[in-house]
């Protein structure tokens, strides 16, 4: 069976960038991006800045995302957006489970969970972040966190859904931090994490879902990391909010 997993870099954009910084980041993307990466490349502006984004990029390589959604369809939550509201300006692609959310704004695995399966119902794709912390490295417990944060979130979604489905594997020690994973450190917990998917359903699926690693990649080190095995790419915070540095990364493959 061929292996079809692609390489993807994702830059997120977090609560940075207002609407004329955005444009001017957005120009500079589709001016100085190559026509045909080498990676599918997507980016990850704040809600207000979505659609002017997805304008921009729309005849470009380039994806936009969100970096969270509501699991409701519509209703009285206030301050918050559904999967339809995003359709329906153009975003098919979600960021769900990061760290900061999580730590922030209380995500658990059981939110994310009704959040994946409302992403699933609306045929959106996630990009679904997880990742231990540095105590929990320490203890030597990251593997079963990391396990059980996918099977608490992930796991109850069909086969069919997992073409819908990349992951990021991002140690929250490392992201903001300058700290990255080493990547003998990202492809010993992807190799896992693979293993991990292919017991829970199968090979097939395990070795076509791509595996991002998330935290403090820059472009000096992006090559090194992107170069293992079992790791198809990035999530890229800060070295994404500067065109020059975000394309180098994507060039990284
Ligand atoms: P960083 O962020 O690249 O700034 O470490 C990564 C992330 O939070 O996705």
């Amino acid at each position: 069976q061929e292996i079809m997993r692609k390489n993807i870099v994702a830059g997120n954009w977090k609560m940075n960038n207002d609407l004329s910084e955005t444009e001017e980041l957005l120009g500079h993307l589709k001016m100085q991006m190559v026509k045909e990466p080498e990676a599918e490349v997507m980016v990850a502006p704040a809600f207000t800045n979505l659609y002017t984004a997805f304008r921009v990029l729309k005849d470009t390589p380039v994806i936009v995302a969100a970096q969270n959604m509501h699991e409701a369809e519509s209703g009285a939550f206030t301050g918050e957006v559904s999967a339809k509201m995003l359709k329906s300006i153009g975003i098919n692609t979600v960021i769900l489970g990061h760290s900061e959310r999580r730590a922030h704004f209380h995500e658990t695995n059981e939110i994310l969970a009704k959040k994946v399966n409302a992403a699933m119902e609306q045929e959106m794709r996630v990009i679904f972040c997880f990742g231990e912390e540095l105590e929990d490295r320490k203890s030597e417990k990251h593997f079963d966190l990391v396990a059980k944060q996918l099977k608490e979130s992930l796991y109850q979604i069909s086969e069919e859904n997992w073409k819908n489905i990349v992951l990021a594997y991002e140690p929250v020690w490392a992201i903001g931090t300058g700290e990255t994973a080493s990547p003998e450190q990202a492809q010993e917990m992807h190799a896992f994490i693979r293993k991990n998917i292919a017991e829970a359903f199968n090979d097939e699926i395990a070795e076509n879902v791509s595996i991002l690693y998330g935290g403090s990649v820059k472009p000096a080190n992006a090559k090194e990391i992107f170069a293992k095995e079992d790791v198809d790419g990035g999530l890229i915070g800060g070295a994404s909010l500067k065109a020059l540095d975000f394309i180098e990364i994507v060039n990284s493959f």
